[in-house]
């Protein structure tokens, strides 16, 4: 195992491409190594982050996502700061140590105040709540004020380390190296970042997903966020031909995903991984299966019942006719029947962050 462990660390293009496509007992020695590395860092341990999903007001046009503005089908909400008030009653309640505020991508003063006075109010109610933020790119000022007014961390997924495929799944006036300078400025100005990719994307080769371990092992960031593809049928990349192919793949896409994270556990040891919701679209347990093998974070939704069903970045996504409570409750128990631990209160500081801080 150890020789393993020593030429994925070294990218050993020969053997990603192999762990990349493993299934059998190849997958399940290239999962009992991540397993071991995670826990010599976590042990059993997993973190909690309550989303709550605040508005699905979006100026983009992603041509993977079922909230981009082209798709007119889409009931367009923003929570209002007591509707936010009350969420947040209920992560505290709950007991969760951190929350994310997630949103679609728009810019502007008025977005800007609104979304200062939500971080603001959660920082002086719950001081020692760990924030997150993930309202796409932004102007570097905007960045800085949110980051003084108390947030703590930012999620920013740069989709796809490979700039070609990025033109190709996104409209012209969106650019990689933009999407790539918010990250740098966000690490500039002291915020833990996350970031992350989709895996099974229409056109994405294995070389192309060895780029992104790359990427994410050179520029250092301290979580990772990153999950299957998932066809929506209201989008570009929902073309007939692309449907059928989707469905004959789903399963490629599954164990792709679940290898990806493994590798990328084996390569950031100490990194925050979240499994994504979109595993559970594939497998109803594909979320816990990821936090076995290599995620040590999970985030659980407490956004608000009856804006669920227009948040949907990708179709089939679980929970939508669940409350806040039934989640957290549903989740921890599958967590705990796995032989993993809640850390539920914790705020869940990325270890690599504490790490680099202190340098
Ligand atoms: N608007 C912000 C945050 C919300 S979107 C942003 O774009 O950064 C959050 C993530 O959802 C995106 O980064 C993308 O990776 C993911 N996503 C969107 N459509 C998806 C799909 N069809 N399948 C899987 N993930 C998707
Ligand atoms: Fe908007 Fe984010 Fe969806 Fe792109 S991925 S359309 S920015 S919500």
């Amino acid at each position: 195992m150890d020789e393993l462990k020593k030429k994925i660390q070294n990218f050993d293009q020969k053997t990603l491409l192999k762990c990349l496509k493993a299934r059998g007992w190849e997958q399940t020695e290239l999962f009992r190594l991540s397993r071991q590395v995670k826990e010599k860092v976590f042990g059993q341990r997993i973190w909690y982050r309550g989303i709550i999903e605040f508005s699905n007001l979006c100026r983009n046009n992603c041509f993977y996502c079922g909230l981009r503005i082209g798709n007119k089908k889409v009931y367009r909400y923003k929570m209002s700061l007591p509707e936010i008030a009350a969420a947040m009653d209920f992560i505290r309640r709950a007991n969760y140590g951190s929350v994310v505020f997630q949103s679609g991508e728009i810019r502007g003063q008025r977005w800007e105040k609104y979304l200062l006075a939500i971080v603001r109010l959660t920082k002086k109610k719950y001081p020692g709540l760990a924030i997150t933020v993930s309202c796409g790119e932004q102007d570097r000022g905007f960045y800085k004020r949110l980051r003084q007014a108390g947030a703590d961390r930012y999620l920013l997924r740069i989709e796809t380390s490979s700039q070609k495929l990025y033109e190709k799944l996104h409209p012209k006036l969106m650019s990689w190296s933009r999407r790539y300078q918010c990250l740098k400025w966000l690490k500039e100005l002291g915020y833990q970042v996350g970031t992350g990719v989709m895996v099974g994307l229409p056109g994405q080769t294995p070389a192309d997903l060895i780029g992104d371990l790359r990427f994410f092992k050179d520029s250092q960031f301290h979580m990772f966020g990153l999950g299957p593809y998932v066809i929506h049928k209201d989008t570009p990349l929902a073309a007939v031909n692309a449907r059928k192919q989707w469905r004959e793949d789903k399963a490629k896409i599954y164990h792709l995903t679940l290898n990806f994270l493994a590798l990328l556990r084996i390569i950031r040891p100490t990194a925050n991984i979240a499994a994504a919701t979109a595993l559970d679209v594939f497998n109803p347990s594909g979320r816990i299966m990821a936090l076995q093998v290599a995620a040590n974070v999970i985030m659980p939704s407490v956004t608000p019942r009856k804006y669920r069903e227009h948040y949907v970045l990708y179709q089939n996504k679980p929970c939508l006719d669940e409350e806040a409570k039934q989640c957290l409750g549903c989740l921890t128990a599958k967590i705990k029947s796995a032989g993993l631990e809640s850390g539920l209160g914790e705020a869940g500081t990325s270890p690599l962050y504490l790490k680099m801080a202190r340098k």
